[in-house]
């Protein structure tokens, strides 16, 4: 396999730069071998889990004294870059959303005894985390969700649904936006509850069938008079919005980098097959035309690239960053749909085939322009702040 390595000036420091190489060779041992395998049986392993979690790679940026590791966005950007680029983004996106979409919410807004609950065994990859906001009715539109959790005399009772949950099946721990005030307009009276599996009331009602990311598991959830004790609120009553759309920008800074990740393996494959297939007397690279191509798309990878860690560096100094995330996700995720669909063409027919790396990064690319804010909402977003 040809490499082709992304360059990029000192903003990793010694740890982070050995966090890469660490990750690196990781993915190529233990994820690469395997993914063939893991998207035919349409589940990652927990092993996986566990494997990562042992490395201390499930909770770089949680809490020391909870297992973490303490860091910053750089790190996450560098997780998910790493494991995207193994050209298996089911398996990056199920990891994805345990470390960096699900279990921060208790990081940053859980009690102690919360936090002690949870974040040791999440960061040792012993549990597995999902982030339950999307409903049937409300997906860009998270102020529309309606499901309800009503106050009794000793906790909560939630009734409703949702679907699209990443890790839906297999999670042990659910972080669930509800509405605890149903008087309360749009995006107030929205509370957070962590729920654990097995809650009676808690239906895993089906395993959703996918275009891509095939070993990422994906369900639709039921709350049937889902009974929580007064504890598994997070945070305070009727925060629920603020939290989701600030856990939000970690979640967009995590999707640019995965978009990097694949952009790295998609440019890398394409290199690889064009060196080697022969047209008109000699290999398809050596046509200026084709060659000319990815050049273009290995700069508009770059470009991607050089905002994803500006934006984590921004993260890191403590700015706000909606704006600059909001650009990321529209320009890394777009730019990666052009990326994954030159370099199929290049591939020829063979780019069409099952089983061909070009196919399924095609595939898994797509929902990058939909899920964790739609193209059209981060534009507006940006169009917001100008
Ligand atoms: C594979 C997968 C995994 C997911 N994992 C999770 C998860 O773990 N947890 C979770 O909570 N959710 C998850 N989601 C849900 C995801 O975040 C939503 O699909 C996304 O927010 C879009 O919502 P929607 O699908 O309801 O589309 P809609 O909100 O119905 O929008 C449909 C389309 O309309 C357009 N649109 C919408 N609003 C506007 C607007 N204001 N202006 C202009 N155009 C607009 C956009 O093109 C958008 O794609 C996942 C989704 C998928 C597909």
């Amino acid at each position: 396999m040809i490499t082709f390595e992304p360059r990029e000036p000192r903003i990793l420091d010694e740890d982070l730069e050995m966090l890469r190489q660490q990750l690196r060779r990781f993915v190529t041992e233990r994820i690469i071998p395997h993914g063939e395998a893991w998207e035919a049986e349409e589940n990652t392993p927990r092993q996986l889990f566990r494997d990562l979690g042992e490395l201390g790679f499930l909770g770089l940026r949680h809490p020391v004294e909870y297992g973490g590791g303490g860091l910053g966005a750089l790190a996450s950007v560098v997780f998910n870059e790493e494991l995207a680029r193994s050209g298996f983004a089911g398996v990056a996106v199920g990891l994805s959303v345990h470390a960096d979409m699900s279990t921060p919410h208790i990081a940053h807004r859980g009690t102690d005894a919360q936090k002690a609950k949870y974040l040791p065994r999440a960061c040792a990859g012993e549990i597995v985390g999902a982030i339950c906001v999307t409903e049937p009715h409300a997906g860009s539109d998270v102020a529309g969700l309606r499901t309800r959790a009503g106050k009794t005399a000793d906790g909560w009772v939630v009734n409703g649904s949702k679907t699209f949950i990443t890790n839906g099946v297999n999670a042990d721990v659910y972080v669930i936006a509800a509405r605890t005030d149903p008087q309360a307009k749009g995006s107030r009276g929205i509370s957070m509850f962590l729920a654990d599996k097995g809650t009676a009331g808690l239906k895993v009602a089906r395993k959703l069938e996918k275009h891509g990311w095939y070993s990422s598991d994906t369900a639709e959830l039921f709350f049937d008079d889902m009974k929580l004790p007064a504890d598994a609120l997070l945070g305070k009553e009727g925060e629920g919005f603020y939290y989701i759309m600030s856990t939000f920008q970690n979640e967009r800074l995590v999707i640019g980098a995965m978009c990097c990740g694949m952009a790295t393996r998609a440019i890398e494959v394409t290199l690889d097959y064009l060196r080697q297939r022969k047209a008109f007397g000699k290999t398809l690279w050596e046509q200026p035309v084709v060659r000319n191509k990815v050049a273009l798309m290995a700069s508009k990878a770059q470009a991607a690239r050089a905002l994803t860690y500006q934006c984590a560096q921004m993260v890191d100094e403590g700015q706000d960053v909606v704006r600059e995330v909001s650009m990321l996700k529209v320009f890394a995720a777009e730019t990666l749909q052009e990326i994954v669909h030159t370099c199929l063409q290049l591939h020829g027919g063979a780019g069409f085939m099952k089983g061909v790396p070009i196919e399924r990064l095609a595939r898994d690319a797509r929902v990058l322009t939909i899920g964790g804010g739609a193209t059209e909402v981060m534009l507006e977003e940006v169009a917001k702040r100008m």
